[in-house]
């Protein structure tokens, strides 16, 4: 049939899709996302218009189909959704894509992604001339003696319509692929588009054919025979559990669909199924992990969707940074197919989004912690890195989750805030009223000092998780009247400042002279040597650093800024215990050789203890000790 109107789309850029493709070029594999949710958008219309009785033809299977021919070198998808009149296309197509060209002329040089030009300029279509350089449309409208109409389109502002071939209700888009997308014509290829982005559609999505075994009678001995047939290969799952009601899901549900998501992971803690729709849309299932060591590898593991099509893995905005360790996936048709990073970041609805999920997440805490504490208790050193997290990062999660948060000892009892405070106020109270909390970062190495505190009655919490530190200071920040001290930050009966002080049973002169012995055995800079009197049970030698030097220096080395104590030495204090029977045998020793000797031995002893003894140092110890024996 000849050609019944030609025309140019109304631009006032002589081309433009040059521009196009040049600032596309980086994700052109999203052109198939665009013209696969159009044809899914297509088939809900007519569905839609169905159920509203608009429309009382047969409706048939709804189904999208994606084919690739290679020796054409063209990819066609088809669907058979409302279709469009030659009216509509010039309506839909032509005008609407390009009512914004120039201000997109104006704009495209700022414009940092695909995703952004495309969302601002409504060219999802448009996105077929990133890999197309011929595009065609063939499509038969479902209105009542609708023609079947053609559109062709090589990449110039020139378009063509003109009577199509399409017998039956729905469009096809042809594409022409280009010499430069070539990779575009690769079976494998384009599995892995569909499968990124068409995973979860709610249309059926079809993608060439598979062969399946199919029940065939028995054979003469009365077994069951098998044939192979061809059967349409379906590549995604129309009603993930995100759509459905919690209701009307197992735990099994949810963990079949996790393993989906990530075939290769431990099975998640937990789960929180999201469902809001006012004052914005959203639906979603967040997992809690395992915690692993590896972080980074753990990020980016939330699929956004908007209607079932998948937009991106970085949710960066959309997900407080203390969650980002979450899996699964959040959808929600308020958030563009095209969305963009300035668009996320600007946009108030995802920082509604934002507090939402950080609200559920809460409450979906508290609900495990007053329903099963024991249960709770279990999962604590998994979920308590992101609960930490959470309190130091946001106040308002702070605000919740103090009630739930852990606090666990080196005996493994876990404390609620207030159940801590209650249970150690009594013993580990100061002079001037403030409780100090006792913590270790590393039992094993400071096992000694924590046996110490113990024999004390004071009780030493576990703070050995990446975020504690930052939750340490936390906790100071927050708790009234209260301090954290390390174990190891010096002897235990100063950890807390009582005023009640242990004699020492050495006269000053004696005091000096251990010290100089001790001063001499030692013989490195940044130790101070120290007497105090202790009780006399107590170890004879302590190495210790200043709690407050140690955080500087902790500072420092996380890049805090403090160049000053990052460039400082260790400073180390070695304190003597006057009151121990070794410090007497040292003073009565036979010679100043013999006294040097016992020291040395004595403050080794103390650095072994605390795993601080390396090297030639450990080395020159044991033959030492051999000796000895
Ligand atoms: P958007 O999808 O955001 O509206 P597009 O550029 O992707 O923008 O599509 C423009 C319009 O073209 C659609 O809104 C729709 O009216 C029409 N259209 C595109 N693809 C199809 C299709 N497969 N079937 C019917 N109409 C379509
Ligand atoms: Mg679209």
């Amino acid at each position: 049939m000849s050609i019944e109107e030609k025309g140019s789309i109304s631009i006032h850029t002589e081309n433009i899709f040059p521009i196009i493709k040049k600032f596309l070029y980086s994700d052109n594999e999203i052109f198939l996302r665009e013209l696969v949710s159009n044809a899914v958008d297509a088939v809900q219309k007519i569905k839609r218009l169905a159920a509203l009785g608009q429309y009382n033809g047969e409706l048939g299977n709804p189904l999208v189909e994606v084919a690739v021919d290679e020796a054409e070198k063209t990819i066609t998808i088809s669907d058979n959704g409302l279709g469009m009149t030659a009216e509509e296309i010039k309506k839909y197509i032509n005008q609407v894509a390009f009512s914004g060209a120039s201000e997109f002329v104006e704009k495209f040089k700022d414009a940092k992604d695909a995703n952004e030009i495309i969302g601002k300029f409504g060219l999802g279509f448009y996105s077929a001339f990133m890999v197309a350089d011929l595009v065609e449309i063939q499509t038969l409208s479902y209105q009542e003696g609708a023609e079947p109409a053609k559109w062709v389109c090589d990449g110039s502002t020139e378009f063509e319509i003109s009577a199509g071939n399409r017998t039956s209700r729905g469009t096809t888009i042809i594409l022409h692929v280009n010499a430069e997308s070539e990779e575009f014509l690769s079976k494998h290829k384009l599995e892995e588009i569909l499968d990124k982005y068409g995973k979860f559609l709610p249309v059926p999505i079809k993608f060439g054919t598979k062969t399946v075994q199919e029940p065939d009678g028995e054979d003469e001995e009365g077994k069951a025979k098998t044939k192979s047939v061809e059967v349409d290969n379906i590549i995604n799952t129309t009603n993930p559990i995100w759509t459905k009601a919690p209701a009307d899901l197992s735990d099994q549900d949810y963990l079949d669909f996790y393993k989906q998501l990530y075939p290769f992971s431990e099975d998640p803690l937990f789960w929180i199924h999201l469902n809001v729709d006012y004052p914005f849309n959203l639906t979603g299932v967040l997992y809690f992990p395992k915690v692993k060591n590896d972080f980074d590898m753990q990020r980016n593991k939330i699929k956004l969707f908007s209607r079932q099509v998948f937009i991106t893995d970085e949710v960066k905005d959309i997900v407080p940074e203390f969650l980002m360790l979450l899996h699964g996936v959040i959808d929600s048709p308020d958030i563009p197919l095209n969305v963009s990073r300035s668009f996320l970041q600007a946009d108030s609805n995802v920082k509604k989004i934002n507090s939402y999920i950080t609200k559920k997440v809460a409450d979906k805490l508290s609900e495990l912690f007053n329903k099963d504490r024991k249960a709770y208790e279990e999962k604590w050193s998994d979920i308590g890195l992101f609960v930490k997290y959470g309190m130091v990062s946001e106040d308002k999660f702070n605000d919740k989750a103090k009630d739930f948060a852990l606090l666990t000892n080196t005996k493994n009892e876990h404390f609620t805030l207030e159940e801590y405070k209650e249970k150690v106020k009594d013993v580990q109270t100061d002079k001037n009223g403030q409780v100090i909390y006792i913590y270790s970062n590393d039992p094993a190495k400071q096992d000694s000092f924590i046996q110490s505190a113990n024999k004390l009655d004071y009780d030493v919490l576990l703070m050995n998780s990446a975020i504690d530190n930052h939750f340490v200071q936390h906790l100071e920040q927050k708790l009234e009247k209260t301090a954290l001290k390390r174990v190891d930050s010096s002897v235990a009966s100063k950890l807390i400042d009582k005023d009640e002080n242990v004699e020492s049973v050495l006269t000053e002169d004696q005091s000096k002279q251990v010290a100089a012995i001790f001063d001499k055995a030692i013989n490195k800079p940044g130790y101070t040597v120290e007497i105090v009197g202790l009780n006399p049970e107590e170890l004879p030698v302590t190495v210790t650093m200043d709690e407050f030097m140690r955080r500087m220096k902790d500072m420092a080395q996380m890049g805090g800024g403090m160049g000053f104590y990052g460039s400082m030495p260790d400073s180390y204090k070695v304190a003597i215990n006057g009151n121990h029977k070794l410090i007497g045998k040292i003073l009565k020793a036979e010679n100043t050789e013999e006294q040097g000797l016992l020291a040395k031995q004595a403050v080794d002893l103390a650095l072994l203890a605390q795993g601080m003894l390396t090297g030639a140092e450990l080395t020159a110890f044991v033959s030492r000790s051999v000796e000895l024996i």
